[in-house]
């Protein structure tokens, strides 16, 4: 669930609590499959004794470069980090002990999502597509994806292939702003509709990375930043899990539909 904004707040979060140029004195792997590579005992190994040389973002990834490797976290639906606490939490699945004598804690209620310790951190990020809000994004770019692809909008705009960092909320968000319906072709967009939806992308994530993301329900395995703040973006949501309420613009009733196997939200009368 994490995306771009909130991934993206994690990363700012990580560096304000000064985890840069410290040390890892100490890890620990308690649920081996939250390790995607290499095995639970090479990775202590490997990992004790880097240093935090940089914490960045790519996508939805946590990029983060150590002094001989570098560490991709990927946190899918549930995973969280948490700085601090000495307790093991039920859902805590790997815990780094840092050299200023703090514990870093991943968190995962649902175990998707994944660490590597990798040589390279091209070996994993070489596939991933355009950053949305960097300058090479422009209404040319979306333009000529656009009319390179003849898929449904909303899929096309999920695939981390093309522009890397969109999930479901941030796309019914981004789609309602421009008033696109989901399932047009992305080859069917003419320059103006690209022109709306560009904007209504970045607009979207730049809304969602000032309010540090979006938090949906109190539960624990929601998106908390590392330093346990909710975000507070859900406030700002038009049209997401908004299913049976008013569409802020026109008035209609917004609804849900399925659109690639996510629950999409949409106003008929806005979006055609
Ligand atoms: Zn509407």
């Amino acid at each position: 669930m994490p995306e771009l904004p909130e991934v993206e707040t994690i990363v700012r979060e990580m560096r304000e609590a000064s985890l840069l140029n410290l040390s890892i004195k100490k890890a620990e792997v308690f649920w081996e499959r939250s390790l995607k590579r290499p095995s639970p005992s090479d990775f202590c190994r490997q990992i004790t004794g880097q240093k935090i040389l940089k914490i960045d973002r790519r996508g939805k990834f946590l990029v983060f470069t150590l002094s001989e490797h570098t560490l991709l976290v990927h946190l899918r639906m549930t995973g969280k980090f948490i700085i601090g606490g000495d307790e093991i939490h039920p859902h805590e699945r790997i815990r780094l002990t840092l050299s200023d004598g703090r514990i870093l804690r991943y968190e995962d209620q649902r175990k998707f999502g994944k660490w590597e310790l990798v040589d390279k951190a091209e070996s994993v990020l070489t596939d991933l597509g355009i950053e949305p809000l960097s300058a090479e994004f422009t209404v040319g770019t979306l333009l000529a994806f656009l009319k390179a692809h003849s898929r449904a909008l909303k899929p096309f705009l999920l695939d981390q292939k093309t522009i890397a960092g969109l999930g479901n909320i941030y796309v019914d968000e981004a789609l309602w702003m421009a008033k696109v319906h989901p399932l047009r072709l992305t080859s069917s967009l003419t320059k103006e509709e690209a022109k709306l939806l560009h904007q209504a992308i970045r607009h979207v994530l730049t809304k969602g990375i000032e309010n540090t993301g979006t938090s949906l329900g109190a539960q624990r395995a929601n998106y908390f930043s590392v330093s346990g703040r909710r975000g507070s973006n859900q406030d700002e949501l038009k049209v997401f899990r908004r299913d049976g309420l008013e569409c802020p613009r026109c008035g209609e009733t917004i609804i849900k539909i399925t659109v690639a196997q996510r629950g999409t939200h949409i106003c008929l009368f806005c979006q055609k």
